[in-house]
């Protein structure tokens, strides 16, 4: 109302100086300066904020997020503060304010506070981190106060009882105060502590804080102290059960072929997160598009995966040559794989994916989390393998191998550092270099004669197979176990399990020729 009143006063004047004949040209210009900076100003605070944490309509439930089974229980039972107030009114328990959850990017934690906020029927507001950052001193502070006043006016409009607001990537704005030196940080920070230590317990509508982060360790300790984030609730990568959960939810409403196994892709999937699920599932999808077909059929989501883990196949197109080096590379890795391991060669690979030329994909038998030192030597053994291969054929090796060598190097390290190595227990910070490296150099030197031995009973008959690796570009590790039984029912009956210790293989793809 008033600013029309002053649009029109201000329209008046000039006209009437227009009409003593002063030139009014000058002024037009620092009226439409001052209409240009308090538009800018107006979108850093206001506009922007309205639009960005306008509250979103949303429907996700607990149902809908998968793997998470213990995250989810933990973050039910501290929503009940909400759900029952009366009861923790009674027993005068204090209310909860802010609850952190901590995890990977992509394990699904902004779906748990979207999922929170249906289950207490609150209205639910978000903002990231990062957009508290600003270059000028304040704004940061400003939007975290109109953010709170929002929350609690948009839950009485709604007629809710409650809100939820959600930060994300709450460490941008929370890291130790302090330690960058950057006064815009502290005032955010403090203003936001300032609003949580204000929230009424009692009266409503509630407001709880939900916030997210990967890095809980560099959070500013006043952050965690109680009656701020007193409750942290961990959001881990999902396990195998947990992957297949989320595959189900993720395929439920989707036109799947009768060979779709996804028990077998969650165990082909170890280490992917729910958002890199989401998008296996998505481009399987996208392949059936591209091929013209009404449903998603087992080998689409093979090719998905490789497509997740590599990259999108490359253009490049190596010489018949260099088609059979990688094959017969890939050979010696699938080779020593299934002799550590029977049945974890998923499939042998020559397309160029990504940084890679070829690779074979292995299948963890279980989730790991601890390694024997067996187990360490045999994943040496199926990196060193692929050089080796090479050398048994042709009598000499290529620069394919350089990422196999740093993953055995790192391999090896692992065991020298965790005390597995011929000289013990080490200290790790006190461990010269020289004496780490000649371990390594011990270990691998002695590992890549263990390979040699291995593959040498194949090395007459791994050029037949290579051309039919080149000739069908993929080959199944079924089919490639057919053959090597066959190999080796000629050669006499071979049981790998007389081979010493043999436990569960390594849980990541070897990567190929890069
Ligand atoms: P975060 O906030 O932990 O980075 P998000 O919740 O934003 O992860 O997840 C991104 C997307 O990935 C979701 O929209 C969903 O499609 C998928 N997703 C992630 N985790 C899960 C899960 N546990 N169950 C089902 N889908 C998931
Ligand atoms: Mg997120
Ligand atoms: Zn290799």
């Amino acid at each position: 109302m008033i600013k029309e009143w002053v649009l029109g006063a201000g329209i008046a004047v000039l006209i009437f100086l227009a009409v003593l004949h002063v030139n009014i040209l000058p002024l037009l210009f620092l009226i439409g300066l001052g209409v240009l900076l308090y538009v800018m100003l107006d979108r850093r605070s206001g506009i922007q904020l309205g639009n960005r944490e306008a509250p979103v309509r949303h429907h996700v439930t607990f149902d809908m997020i998968g793997g998470q089974e213990h995250a989810k229980r933990e973050l039910q039972e501290a929503l009940d503060f909400l759900r029952f107030r009366d009861r923790i009114k009674t027993l005068g328990i204090r209310p909860l304010k802010g609850i952190l959850l901590t995890g990977p990017p992509g394990t699904g934690k902004t779906l748990l506070a979207k999922a929170a906020a249906t289950y207490t029927d609150s209205v639910f507001l978000s903002a990231s981190g990062s957009e508290f950052v600003e270059m000028y001193v304040g704004v940061g502070a400003q939007r975290v106060r109109e953010l709170f006043r929002r929350a609690r006016q948009t839950a009485k409009k709604e007629n809710k009882d409650s809100a939820i607001i959600f930060i994300d990537e709450i460490d941008v704005l929370g890291g130790r105060r302090g330690n960058l030196s950057h006064q815009e940080y502290d005032q955010t920070l403090n203003q936001l502590l300032t609003e949580m230590d204000g929230m009424s317990t009692t009266q409503s509508p509630l407001v709880l804080v939900m916030a997210a982060t990967n890095r809980p360790d560099i959070l500013d300790p006043a952050l965690l102290r109680p009656g701020r984030f007193d409750r942290q609730i961990k959001v881990d990568l999902a396990d195998k059960d947990g992957r297949l959960h989320i595959l189900r939810i993720q395929t439920k409403d989707k036109p799947l072929a009768a060979d779709v196994d996804l028990e077998h892709i969650a165990r082909e999937t170890y280490g992917f997160s729910g958002a890199q699920l989401e998008a296996l599932v998505n481009e399987a999808a996208i392949i059936a598009l591209r091929e013209g077909k009404e449903e998603i059929s087992q080998e689409m989501f093979r090719d998905a995966v490789d497509k997740v883990l590599m990259g999108e196949k490359t253009g490049r197109k190596p010489t018949e040559d260099d088609l059979e080096r990688v094959a017969i590379h890939e050979l010696g890795h699938a080779i020593v794989s299934e002799l550590m391991r029977p049945g974890t060669v998923s499939h042998i690979t020559i397309a160029p994916r990504g940084n890679a030329l070829g690779f074979v994909r292995q299948i963890p038998e279980t989730d790991r989390y601890l390694y024997t030192l067996d187990h360490l030597k045999q994943q040496i053994n199926v990196a060193l393998a692929g050089s080796l291969a090479e050398e048994l054929h042709y009598g000499n090796r290529s620069t394919g191998a350089q990422n196999d060598f740093m993953q055995a190097s790192s391999l090896a390290r692992t065991m020298v550092k965790c005390g597995l190595s011929r000289i013990g227990i080490v200290d790790e910070e006190n461990l010269p270099e020289s004496v780490l490296d000649a371990e390594v150099r011990h270990i691998l030197s002695e590992q890549d004669q263990v390979t040699r031995e291995l593959l040498e009973p194949y090395r007459s008959d791994i050029a037949a197979f290579a051309e039919r690796v080149v000739a069908e570009e993929s080959v199944d590790g079924k089919q490639f176990r057919d053959w090597l039984a066959g190999i080796q029912h000629k050669q006499g009956a071979f049981d790998p399990r007389q081979m010493s210790g043999v436990v569960a293989m390594g849980s990541d793809a070897v990567p190929g020729m890069s």
